[in-house]
């Protein structure tokens, strides 16, 4: 091949060309990356067929040079610490510029013997995995930057550079790193993270990652009717096909409309339903009240009053200071408010006693729905009825009561 040939390659020198291919292979990683590694082999919420999981699994080690088992233990890891010293990359911890621009490095840094002695279980362990993927992780990387070279010559330099620096930055960086800072919460989880936007095109769904961390067995990442979650609709497809089945899509919970009464099968539905609980408790309690009380609120308190229902409705982990001292002063001069915001905290407290037995659960939940209705606030009253028709469904009663 002369100079000439490796200078313009087989596609020729064309950067609208180049840049389409970049943004469609790191595209194939993405769905690699969210089907296969994160929803199939970290959380088990999606069945792959053998054929489509050889070939995402080829995907990634061509692309990222990744493992599935260091990846997915890194990962499981990340879940079961997250916002602690253990979290492999919790920028709340490690800072956010820091898992933005060197997520990949903390992510290598985490992989560690006893990482993946502890949550690498059931990760592939055959022939092409132990001869090819895991010993040379760096082959599928060298023939895809000789592939860049031959099909765009000397810019398959920054072609294959491109590649290596836009998966990283999108998801290790960006989605660990922003997806636990910016955004909105839809669900008060125990940690810091994030709905970075509602349409989760570019990676694939990840962007939705409070919903993730809120029900992280779940296939589907986007709950509310305007999220969108493209991984999700990638797996419908491929159910379609018959080359995916989706295992759990968030919690399983039934409502039965003239239920009055609370029994075993209201805690269990309303403790796997938690956190869509504490959701409707915002929106259907605090706001309403909230907006009462700006009504007849005057100067001052009434200025305090913006805003209140959010940080009345926050996770302790996610607010700041001054945040803490507007609910402090909030609850001081609203009765009302005060009442609403303790109820709010005790009915959070019962999900943590989730070690107690089910009589003490049904104790303590059914307490708190009289001493809630006891206040006399009609959307407190409205609150406790509609949590009273929460049931199990049918089909998973029988294992519910015996657990
Ligand atoms: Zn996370
Ligand atoms: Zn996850």
């Amino acid at each position: 091949m002369s100079f000439f040939d490796w200078w313009y390659g087989v596609v020729g020198l064309s950067i609208p060309l180049a840049v389409l291919y970049v943004l469609t292979t790191t595209h194939i990683t993405f769905i690699a990356i969210t089907l296969y590694l994160h929803r199939h082999s970290a959380h088990r919420s999606l069945e792959l067929h053998p054929a489509l999981c050889h070939f995402f699994r080829f995907v990634v080690w061509f692309t990222t040079g990744m493992v599935t088992r260091e990846w997915t233990a890194v990962h499981r890891k990340h879940h079961a610490s997250t916002e602690t010293e253990e979290d492999p990359h919790s920028p709340v911890i490690h800072g956010l510029a820091n898992i933005i621009w060197g997520g990949s490095e903390y992510y290598r840094d985490g992989i560690t013997e006893e990482t993946l002695r502890r949550y690498g279980k059931g990760t592939p362990d055959d022939w092409i995995e132990r001869n090819l993927y895991s010993r040379f992780p760096w082959v599928g990387l060298s023939i895809l930057a000789v592939i860049d070279l031959l099909l765009f010559g000397v810019i398959g330099i920054i072609v294959w550079s491109l590649q290596m620096i836009w998966t990283p930055l999108w998801a290790a960086g960006i989605v660990n790193g922003v997806g636990h800072a910016f955004g909105y919460r839809n669900f008060e989880t125990q940690d810091a993270s994030k709905n970075i936007v509602p349409i989760g095109i570019m990676v694939c769904g990840e962007e939705l990652h409070n919903n993730h961390h809120t029900y992280p067995n779940s296939a589907r990442f986007s709950f509310k009717p305007w999220e969108f979650d493209l991984g999700w609709q990638y797996i419908r497809l491929l159910s379609f096909l018959k080359l995916a089945k989706p295992l759990h899509t968030g919690p399983v919970v039934e409502r039965v409309r003239d239920k009055s009464h609370i029994d075993m099968d209201t805690i269990w539905a309303v403790v796997n339903d938690r956190f869509r609980v504490m959701a409707k408790y915002a929106d259907h309690v605090v706001k309403p009240i909230v907006k009462r009380e700006q009504l007849v609120a005057q100067g001052p308190l009434r200025r305090l009053l913006r805003g209140a229902r959010k940080v009345l409705c926050s996770h302790q982990l996610v607010l700041r200071d001054r945040e803490i001292d507007k609910i402090d002063k909030i609850t001081m001069q609203s009765p009302r408010l005060k009442t609403i915001y303790d109820l709010r905290l005790e009915l959070n407290s019962i999900w943590s006693k989730r070690t107690a037995s089910g009589e003490e659960l049904l104790s303590a939940f059914k307490k708190w729905c009289s001493r809630a209705e006891a206040t006399g606030v009609d959307v407190l009253r409205n609150f406790v009825a509609e949590l009273k028709t929460y049931t199990v469904p049918r089909m998973a009663r029988s294992t519910s009561t015996t657990s």
